[in-house]
């Protein structure tokens, strides 16, 4: 069939005439600007309950978007269902700008204008779109640890707009970190990691919050960090923390997007056994136990190339992003594993071990282990 168009300049002067222009783009790109006087309905609302919208059939109506392409589909579709007198602005708002005919701003308070512009570039993936940006504003990450793999990532949460953010690091920033854990400045040196970690976030993104919590994490203060949170990315150096944060996930039933790193390799997961008993594995599914303290590297500190956490960080952060946003195929049940001197990474299947003695689906939860204290006992 044959759709309706109608120039830009001929539309302004049927809508002078009391036709209605509706503007059928989704909200942040009317934010850039919008026919005078023209009603924004997005094109997905319109057409799932035209009669919302539109009650009269017999009414004459035009509608505009970016380019024609959208208004142009949705008359057709309109045109199906009944409505007869409708036509499609030829060229959109695109054309309506050039021809000199009046814009106006959406009336938009300081946050909202914000948000779209803020957000413009993830806006535009429909992968994310308006619906996921506001989920990511209305999720809470708990990132455990302001170190090498804390930093890079939580700069990245925060600047992708996860609304809400725990940090939880009872350290302090040396000078030694700084090669690798570029949240923490010069300035920021003797500072509490999560202060000068809560301050740089807030400086790139002042709508998220930032909830810095100088604790030692332990079976004490582990229960009360995991309330209310979406996803836990654990930024953790060491084994007493790791294995205790896994028992804590698969508790209250949170996926923990994992990363370990060591020189010049690492390694990244999603273990998700919280949430898929039996189903998914769980760190303990690949390593049952701690090593012994004596061949643990946190109890003997190995190097690491400056950029290698980063390296890891980022796509921890590209791992929660998904999981908040519910998109792509996580990581679960697959290790990651990367060597940054070769630049070869390898993946490897993982399943869940149906006698873990955390996870197995018939398993009661047994209890924290403390290895913390075991650890710096034998140090
Ligand atoms: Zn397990």
């Amino acid at each position: 069939m044959s759709i309706r168009e109608l120039t830009p300049e001929q539309a302004r002067a049927r809508q002078l005439d009391g036709v209605l222009l509706i503007d059928v783009r989704e909200a942040h790109e009317r934010a850039g600007g919008m026919a005078e006087g023209a009603l924004g309905v997005a094109k997905g609302a319109l057409l799932a309950d035209p009669g919302r919208h539109l009650p009269d059939p017999e009414r004459e109506f035009m509608l505009i978007c970016q380019s024609g392409k959208r208004s142009g589909d949705a008359v057709a579709v309109l045109a199906e269902a009944g409505y007869g007198r409708l036509a499609s602005v030829a060229g959109g708002t695109v054309a309506w700008r050039v021809a000199g005919l009046p814009l106006v701003q959406p009336l938009l308070d300081a946050d909202e204008r914000d948000f779209y512009d803020r957000y413009s570039r993830h806006l535009l993936l429909p992968q994310v779109g308006e619906a996921g940006q506001r989920r990511l504003r209305q999720s809470r990450v708990l990132v455990l640890g302001a170190g090498g793999l804390g930093a890079p990532a939580s700069f990245y949460l925060a600047a992708a707009g996860v609304g809400h953010l725990r940090i939880a690091d009872d350290d302090v920033v040396e000078r030694s970190n700084l090669h690798r854990q570029i949240i923490h400045t010069e300035a920021a040196v003797g500072m509490a990691k999560v202060a000068s970690a809560r301050e740089r976030l807030l400086a790139l993104n002042p709508h998220v919050e930032v909830e810095a919590i100088r604790e030692r994490v332990s079976s004490d203060n582990i229960d009360a960090l995991m309330q209310g949170v979406d996803v836990v990315l654990d930024g953790s150096d060491n084994f007493p923390l790791r294995y205790l944060l896994n028992d804590a996930c698969i508790k209250h039933a949170k996926p923990l997007v994992y990363a370990a790193i060591e020189r010049f390799d690492g390694q990244v997961s999603v273990f998700d056994a919280g949430r898929q008993r039996g189903q998914a594995p769980c760190y303990r599914c690949l390593f049952p136990e701690p090593p012994p303290p004596e061949f643990a590297p946190n109890c003997s500190e190995a190097g690491v190339l400056g950029v290698l956490p980063g390296l890891a960080g980022v796509m921890q952060a590209t791992e929660v992003l998904k999981l908040l946003l519910d998109i792509g195929e996580p990581l679960t049940g697959r290790l990651l594993r990367f060597d940054a001197l070769q630049m070869r990474f390898r993946e490897t299947r993982i399943t869940a071990d149906p006698a873990c003695p955390v996870c197995a689906p018939s398993v009661p939860f047994p209890g924290y282990i403390d290895y913390a204290a075991f650890c710096s006992h034998r140090a």
